[in-house]
């Protein structure tokens, strides 16, 4: 590959490729749990330490995760990068390999559900200190943040309310407080929002969501600087076992080569359906980043290419509304991923954010009324039809 920088289309197609012998075209699966060595000696060497692309077991390291950890480490403009089990595997690691009892983090109150069990039932039983404010205010922030904070926790757009942190914003902050910011870019994709470019120390994605596309396997990837991924986080992971299967990885390295198309064309689509819902009767709202409706709109049209994959309804007659809308639908399926080739429609206060009380529900935007459509790559046409269709004869 040449030494000049590289557009992010190109490096999705061939970052980190690391080619055996045979000179195959795809990238190789090395599903295998460990590696031979040739002598006593060269084992001892390798376990003083391991060079690059010198492997000694697959929790450790694998060829073929290798090369996943690569390419999204080019992507992001990062140094390195460590493939996880899945999203919260890697979200879990950046957290725990960063804080120890006596810690504060202080983090966005609107996240992924897994996430907030975390931050709210776990990291406290460690003697961490969680506080939460409302990311996009950035008053809070301000008026949260000191020199006592270690980590400053951000999901960059938020599930399913699609809030905006204003990340550069956030990231000076840190700066003036030496804390380190982690961004779980999984929702916006790295396709739509540059995290690492923005500020995030280290940035974390599902890689179940856009990287693999198709819906197929679990997995995550944790991105930073080449200590931060070699040091605290490869030692905190690699003895907790975390590790991604190498299968799982060679997926998410073919999910990669179509990220820019599938990503472009989904947001496309996002876009052109959530403009022409918004207005129609039975929606008090239609919320997508890249709405002039939306209360974020200028940030999210400087932060983000493009408005993302993801819209939301929130419906006037609450949960009867949407559970008669989701089933009239005949093409958008009932599941709670997004980021699929296939549209996914999410009812999130009865799945997704079921455990949490009304108060704090209502507290993250997420009524009974709200729907989270995942835009595929279905026709544009047919997937308006069968939304408007959907929502008119509620
Ligand atoms: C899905 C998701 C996760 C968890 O990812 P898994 O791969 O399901 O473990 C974490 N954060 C966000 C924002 C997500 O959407």
């Amino acid at each position: 590959m040449p030494k000049r920088p590289l557009k992010k289309q190109t490096l999705a197609v061939h970052g980190g490729t690391l080619r055996s012998q045979f000179g195959e075209t795809s990238e190789a699966i090395y599903l295998t749990q460990g590696f031979v060595y040739s002598s006593p000696e060269q084992a001892e060497e390798r376990f003083i330490e391991a060079g690059e692309n010198e492997f000694i077991y697959s929790r450790y390291g694998n060829p073929t995760v290798r090369m996943f950890e690569n390419r999204m480490a080019l992507l992001e403009g990062l140094e390195d990068a460590f493939a996880t089990a899945s999203g919260m595997a890697g979200v879990n690691g950046a957290l725990f390999s960063n804080l120890s009892a006596g810690d504060t983090i202080v983090s966005s109150r609107a996240l992924f559900g897994s996430c907030l069990y975390i931050l709210e039932n776990v990291l406290p039983r460690f003697g961490v200190k969680v506080e939460f404010v409302d990311g996009t205010d950035n008053a809070q922030w301000e008026s949260k943040v000191n020199p006592d904070t270690k980590v400053i926790f951000v999901e960059t757009v938020s599930n399913p309310t699609l809030e905006v942190i204003d990340l550069e914003f956030v990231y000076n902050l840190a700066k003036k407080n030496d804390a380190i910011v982690i961004a779980d870019n999984a929702l916006a994709s790295p396709q739509f929002f540059k995290a690492g470019k923005l500020g995030a120390d280290i940035v974390v994605y599902s890689a179940t969501k856009h990287i693999d596309g198709q819906g197929r396997s679990l997995g995550g990837i944790v991105i930073g600087t080449k200590d931060y991924i070699r040091g605290q986080f490869e030692s905190y992971l690699k003895h907790t076992g975390g590790a991604i299967s190498p299968f799982n990885a060679w997926i998410m390295l073919k999910g990669l080569e179509t990220l820019t198309v599938r990503t472009n064309y989904q947001a496309d689509s996002a876009l052109k359906i959530a403009s022409e819902l918004e207005g129609l009767s039975n929606l008090s709202k239609v919320v997508y980043p890249h709405l002039p409706s939306h209360p974020q709109y200028n940030l999210a049209r400087e932060l983000m290419s493009r408005g993302g994959t993801v819209f939301a309804l929130d419906f006037e007659g609450g949960k009867e509304a949407s559970f008669k809308f989701m089933n009239k639908l005949e093409i958008v399926k009932i599941s709670n991923n997004f980021g699929d080739a296939k549209s996914l429609v999410t009812h999130p206060a009865t799945t997704t954010h079921q455990r949490l009380s009304e108060e704090q529900r209502s507290r993250l935007g997420i009524s009974d009324g709200l729907v989270r459509v995942s835009v595929g790559l279905e026709n544009t046409e047919d997937l308006l039809e069968d939304l408007e269709t959907a929502i008119k004869t509620i």
